[in-house]
């Protein structure tokens, strides 16, 4: 067993996302251009509704998977093969885009509370232009683990005999929402293989001496076991872990290829129309 230590730190960037939504960015920055499979993280927290109200109207993704998990409030998502989510406080939602999805996400709500997370993760090159898939995850599908003065919402992994149910075979994603009681301690298991993350949302966790405040991103190092225990004031965050591509990552906005010219191919097949292929090409899970 070897314990995982800090690799590096990142503070949270604020910026303006979709049609003016603030978020806290932290993969996919100049700090942070991805963390393979990693390649983008979002935090958006706000009781304003002028932070998030313009939400995100369509837009295009190709070649890699997004995934959403909502902590509080209430998004419609609908995308161009007619699909229809309820994104509710809780619940999480897995969206291969692969070769191609155009989709909205937008507030149902014009008052009160919005915050969540989202994840891009990549797809490895024979999986780009596969079929999109789609799948939701009401909150009672997500299991909720509870020992003393830990709190652990299992989205993906295993932990104290509970599988968490987005299952991705590519990137063997673990996420997991923890939550920490003052000086109580979380220890989880890693596969060595795996590329791991911890985000701090709520309150100061330590890993080794070194304290995570809010918006703290911290890229773990080798070994197997992760560690963190909350300071007094308690402590949430997430961690996350997926098995590196290791391919070469090719990025303009929402198209993520391996070369250029599968760059440009998107583009054109935006503007042409045939990013999305046919309704029988899309698999909802
Ligand atoms: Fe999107």
């Amino acid at each position: 067993m070897k314990r995982r230590s800090l690799k590096k730190i990142t503070q949270a960037v604020t910026i303006s996302e979709g049609a003016g939504v603030t978020v806290h960015r932290t993969i996919g920055t100049p700090a942070l251009r991805n963390l393979d499979p990693f390649l983008l993280l979002d935090y958006f927290s706000s009781n304003n509704p002028g932070d998030y109200i313009a939400g995100f109207p369509d837009h295009p993704h190709r070649g890699f998977i997004t995934l959403t998990y909502m902590l509080n409030g209430h998004m419609l998502h609908q995308d161009s093969m007619g699909n229809k989510g309820d994104l509710r406080s809780g619940s999480a939602q897995w969206m291969k885009a692969a070769s191609g999805v155009i989709h909205s996400e937008m507030p149902q709500q014009s008052s009160g509370l919005m915050r969540g997370f989202q994840l891009w993760i990549n797809l490895p090159g024979r999986e780009k232009m596969s079929a999109p898939e789609y799948q939701d995850f009401s909150p009672n599908a997500i299991p909720i683990i509870k020992t003393k003065g830990v709190r652990v919402k299992l989205l993906s992994g295993q932990y104290h005999g509970h599988l968490g149910p987005i299952n991705d075979p590519n990137s063997q994603v673990h996420y997991l929402d923890v939550t920490l009681e003052k000086n109580k301690l979380f220890s989880y298991t890693l596969n060595e293989h795996l590329q791991g993350f911890v985000y701090v949302f709520e309150g100061q966790a330590k890993i080794d001496d070194i304290t995570l405040r809010q918006h703290t991103f911290a890229h773990l190092g080798d070994g197997d076991t992760v560690a963190l225990k909350a300071n007094d004031s308690g402590a949430r965050f997430i961690l996350v872990a997926g098995q590196p591509i290791n391919e070469p990552i090719v990025q303009h906005g929402p198209f993520v290829m391996n070369t250029r010219k599968e760059i440009e191919r998107a583009f054109a097949d935006y503007r042409d129309g045939t990013l999305v292929r046919n309704k029988a090409d899309f698999t909802c899970v």
